[in-house]
């Protein structure tokens, strides 16, 4: 037998787990940002693979001793950057089963529970976030292939040739100045081109102003040119800012343009009753996309795609080949006909395993404190007359910055990055270096966020007076 025997898995399986458990127990123990120079994990690493097989205990002695070292620490409770994130115990065990099932849920017929579940999932999910019952749900890998997905859904609805044709040079995409930069990749895969996409302004919160976008669609439509798709946010990177989407609808209904709302990070707080506020409006897109990744609890990767259009997206993509045909294919779904992907993984399970481990009462607390300890962070940086917030904190991120120069905010970052202590990142807000604090760990707790203020201000003690 080539492959491990069933008594040599078990026990390496009983090690690996046994190593997550403590792993995540003593997470704490970790630097969560990785103290490792550009390329001392690669000069530790032979550089081609061995001829003989090793044994497991040797490769897992150096996972332990020269992979660990490398890795930055997304698990960890005080990994703060970019939007933190974290896996939960059912989500890991739901992707490892997903590893050992090894299904590709291509069509119903190669896995119909991957298929299934996704269905069942989504139609969960979308019901938790109150999203209307006619929106039907695809996973992706990220929150960039939705969005790339939703800019081909919106070219199949306003010039349905181009799937054949290619991309006319006239179609436009609309978004905001701080939407993610997924929006104009997404033009530049489908086609429809950096130059064609508009970036409308925002007003002080950050959030777009429809009064700009309706203008731009207008000279636009003057000018001959054809709008595709809309953009907005529900919780922008660099701020958590939430664009007027209400207002947004009304613009794309009259312009005729495709409505996507970019809710990767923010979506799962719609499921908290009262910060549904921030789905106002969301019903009325032609697509949405929120990552479990992101503030759900579920490991990397799944982002949740749902489009009340089902028949563009799928107008947009299905090619079936002779060998892909099944008996079954008009009476159930096949996920490859809405998409670029063929093979999929069983990403389901993992969200089906956090779902149902925690109910929607405890991931809505779980949202809930990380809102509310946004808030109260807040008003502890305002508080200190040395620090002044950049931004308003609609959900669980707080920019702020120490009042003197970017060199500064700069020094302080790579102070708090270096210690080991917590992980933050950095925007740039009104032309100011900012810092962003990003709350959204399972394992975060008040005590994290308490011992990562005390610390910022210890650090700031030893910088000049600020202006
Ligand atoms: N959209 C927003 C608002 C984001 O903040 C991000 C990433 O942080 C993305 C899209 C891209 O997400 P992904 O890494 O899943 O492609």
């Amino acid at each position: 037998m080539l492959d491990m025997s069933a008594d040599e898995f078990r026990r390496a399986g009983h090690e690996v787990v046994d190593w997550i458990a403590d792993y995540l127990a003593g997470i704490r123990e970790y630097p969560v940002v990785s103290q490792v120079q550009p390329g001392e994990l690669t000069g530790l690493i032979p550089p081609s693979a061995p001829e003989q097989g090793e044994t497991i205990d040797d490769i897992l002695a150096d996972f332990r001793g020269i992979v660990i070292p490398g890795v930055t620490h997304w698990n960890h409770p005080r990994f703060h950057a970019y939007f933190s994130n974290s896996a939960s115990g059912p989500g890991i065990l739901g992707e490892m089963l997903t590893a050992a099932l090894n299904v590709n849920g291509m069509v119903w017929k190669s896995c119909p529970a991957a298929t299934e579940l996704e269905q069942i999932t989504l139609g969960w999910l979308r019901e938790w976030l109150g999203l209307p019952e006619e929106f039907f749900g695809i996973i992706y890998d990220t929150a960039s292939v939705s969005t790339m997905h939703a800019i081909a859904a919106a070219r199949e609805l306003v010039d349905p040739e181009a799937r054949t044709r290619g991309s006319l040079p006239n179609l436009t995409v609309y978004t905001s100045s701080h939407a993610h930069s997924s929006v104009e990749k997404g033009a530049i895969a489908i086609g429809v081109g950096q130059d064609n996409v508009r970036k409308i302004p925002v007003d002080a919160g950050f959030c777009m102003i429809p009064a700009a976008l309706a203008e731009a669609i207008e000279q636009d439509i003057a000018a001959g040119r054809k709008p595709c798709c809309i953009v907005p946010s529900v919780g922008t990177t660099s701020t958590s800012s939430i664009d007027p989407i209400p207002a947004i609808a009304g613009i794309a209904e009259r312009s005729g343009a495709w409505l996507h709302v970019d809710a990767s990070y923010g979506g799962p707080a719609a499921i908290v009753p009262e910060l549904r506020h921030i789905f106002d409006g969301v019903g009325r897109a032609h697509s949405l996309v929120l990552n479990p990744h992101k503030w759900l609890f579920t490991p990397m990767d799944i982002s949740a795609f749902y489009t009340r259009r089902p028949d563009i997206l799928r107008r947009a993509f299905s090619l079936v080949p002779e060998f892909l045909r099944t008996a079954e294919d008009g009476s159930v779904v096949n996920y490859m006909d809405y998409g670029v992907p063929l093979g999929r993984r069983f990403r389901a399970l993992k969200l089906w395993f956090v779902m149902r481990y925690f109910g929607r009462e405890r991931i809505a607390d779980l949202i809930r404190s990380h809102v509310a300890w946004a808030h109260e962070l807040a008003e502890d940086i305002k508080s200190d007359e040395r620090f002044e917030l950049a931004a308003p904190v609609p959900l669980s991120l707080i920019c702020f910055r120490y009042k003197g120069t970017d060199e500064q905010n700069r020094t302080l970052l790579d102070r708090i990055n270096a210690s080991g202590i917590a992980f933050l990142s950095h925007t740039v807000l009104n032309e100011k270096f900012v810092l962003r604090l990003a709350i959204g760990n399972i394992r975060t707790a008040e005590t994290d966020l308490e011992h990562v203020w005390s610390f910022i201000q210890s650090l700031a003690n030893d910088l000049d007076a600020p202006n």
